[in-house]
């Protein structure tokens, strides 16, 4: 196969991708002098422009990059639809290494293609970057969010984020056990980070029984100096007696390894992509009575946070939008039970509803 052939193939292979996932534009951006290499991929913008983070990472393939950048984008459109914003979703990827190919050049370039796209597209933080690599792309084009505070942005989004995580548990034990106090439950959170902390602040202030697990001692021993709370071992977490696991740390933790072995009632937490594989894991845990809050519901107060910026950001009014989740969790977990549906399939029919009825009064006049 020549070179003229193989493009052509391959570029067939991205547009059916594109097609597959329901995605509206992909855009390649390369330039040689500063070795920018990136992937911004467009998911919907029937709501609004398509906002969403760029990640940096040392790819294998470019293929790899271009299946991240797919998969999170259409993450972002459910996410900001469910949490009631007037955002499509999108994302960017940079290919390399962070550490060592990250230059102000390189970001600039990037941010010179975001202003090419004329706001379709905005960015903010993700994996690999930071709130000074936001300022560099800052200089080449407005449409960033996520800056620090003394820039006029919304700082770190983490305590709005733990807010709406723990609106979702409370609104999860409501639907679960008739009230939402969860003086007394045993709550093991996994992940002492950022997320992690805050909601723990929370927990503990409502006298529930927190066990945390971190699996660097620095995080943990932030933690137990501010809290009454009980260290556990990162590797048994899912062996613990308990009412609720609240995974704050990497996504994928609900798995055919770790669901057979949990104790819990409810699983709800921060982390990102919390299901394996949405579809099989989320059935595993209706069969062992286990109620899932759905993760990119329950940590919307992220996207939530960096959307004020849009409109002059405010920290009191992005806390109070938060309280939503509350609500909203509530609606989606009765309706998987009317339904019989897992409650991320209820969630993303919640998402996909909102977009189609929006999408409607856009057609008239
Ligand atoms: P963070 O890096 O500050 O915290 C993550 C913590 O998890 C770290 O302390 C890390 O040591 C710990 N950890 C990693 N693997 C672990 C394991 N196996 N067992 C126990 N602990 C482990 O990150 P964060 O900002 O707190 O985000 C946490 C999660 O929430 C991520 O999945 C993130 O994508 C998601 N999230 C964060 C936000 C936000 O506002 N920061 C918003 C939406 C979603």
């Amino acid at each position: 196969m020549d070179t003229a052939t193989k493009t052509a193939t391959e570029i067939t292979g991205v547009l059916t991708d594109m097609n597959r996932m329901g995605h509206e534009q992909v855009v390649f951006c390369q330039d040689e002098a500063t070795g920018l290499k990136s992937i911004i991929g467009i998911h919907n913008t029937v709501l609004g422009p398509a906002l969403g983070g760029t990640r940096m990472w040392h790819y294998n393939s470019e293929a790899e990059a271009l299946e991240d950048v797919l998969r999170l984008s259409r993450g972002m459109t459910f996410k900001s639809a469910i949490a009631g914003l007037n955002l499509g979703g999108g994302k960017a990827v940079i290919i390399g290494d962070s550490r060592k190919q990250k230059s102000e050049a390189l970001l600039r370039r990037f941010g010179k293609f975001v202003e090419s796209l004329g706001g379709k597209y905005i960015t903010a933080e993700d994996v690999g970057m930071g709130t000074r690599d936001m300022e560099y792309i800052h200089m080449e084009t407005t449409h960033v969010t996520g800056l620090p505070e003394y820039m006029g942005g919304s700082g770190d989004p983490s305590p709005v984020t733990a807010y709406g995580v723990y609106m979702g548990i409370k609104a999860t034990a409501k639907y679960l056990w008739g009230s939402d106090s969860l003086k007394g439950k045993k709550i093991a959170v996994q992940g002492t980070g950022h997320v992690g902390q805050y909601l723990i602040g929370h927990l503990v202030k409502e006298e529930a029984q927190v066990m945390v697990a971190d699996i660097f001692e620095d995080r943990l021993k932030e933690c137990i100096e501010q809290y009454p709370v009980e260290v556990v071992d990162a590797n048994n977490i899912y062996d613990l007696e308990m009412d609720i696991y609240a995974p704050c740390a990497l996504g994928g933790t609900l798995n055919d390894n770790t669901i057979p072995r949990l104790k819990c009632a409810i699983v709800a937490g921060g982390a990102n992509n919390q299901l394996k594989n949405e579809l099989v894991h989320g059935r595993q845990l209706i069969e062992r009575n286990i109620v899932y809050a759905p993760d990119f519901l329950i940590n919307s107060g992220g996207i939530i946070n960096v959307y004020g910026e849009l409109s002059g950001y405010d920290r009191k009014t992005a806390m109070q939008k938060a309280e939503f989740i509350y609500e909203v969790t509530r609606e989606v977990l009765n309706s998987a039970s009317i339904q019989g549906i897992t409650s991320q399939e209820a969630a993303m029919q919640f998402a996909q509803n909102r977009i189609n009825a929006i999408a409607k009064i856009n057609q008239t006049r």
